[in-house]
């Protein structure tokens, strides 16, 4: 057998024993997605002095997801998964808005209701103009 077979044979063996391995565990979710992140931007962060500590804690982070992802309890993962969803609901519809208005700072302008807070988005340099709310149906003039 040649090197390059026994290789592939090896690695072949290797990722079934791998299957086996995390058959039955939760594997891995958005939430642990967001974890590596986080804890590779600590770990980039700790590197300079000051702010030493943030490298472990990155590394905890890290061993957290690692936890996470060979759990068994699917139930507990599940209900972390729900939380970090509803928690990252707002920040990610913040960032969503900000990349918005950054994409057509030249052609719209961003404002929210006043009376349902919806963000409306109109086209600029049209002078004063006259805007329905299209949710509350509410009116305001607003100059573009
Ligand atoms: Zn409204």
């Amino acid at each position: 057998m040649s090197f390059s077979q026994r290789l592939r044979e090896m690695l072949q063996r290797l990722s079934f024993k791998v299957q086996q391995f995390m058959v039955g565990r939760y594997g891995t979710d958005q939430f642990t997605l967001f974890l590596i992140i986080f804890s590779m931007v600590f770990t980039f962060l700790g590197n300079f002095r000051p702010m030493r500590f943030l490298y472990f804690i990155g590394v905890a982070i890290i061993f957290y997801g690692l936890f996470r992802t060979l759990s068994k309890n699917y139930e507990a993962r599940r209900k972390e998964l729900n939380w970090y969803l509803r928690w990252s609901e707002k920040p990610k519809a913040e960032l969503k808005l900000f990349g918005n208005k950054l994409r057509d700072r030249n052609t719209h302008k961003y404002f929210k209701c006043k009376e349902c807070k919806t963000v409306l988005r109109v086209p600029k340099n049209r002078g004063k103009i006259e805007i329905t709310c299209p949710k509350c149906r509410a009116k305001v003039v607003k100059k573009t």
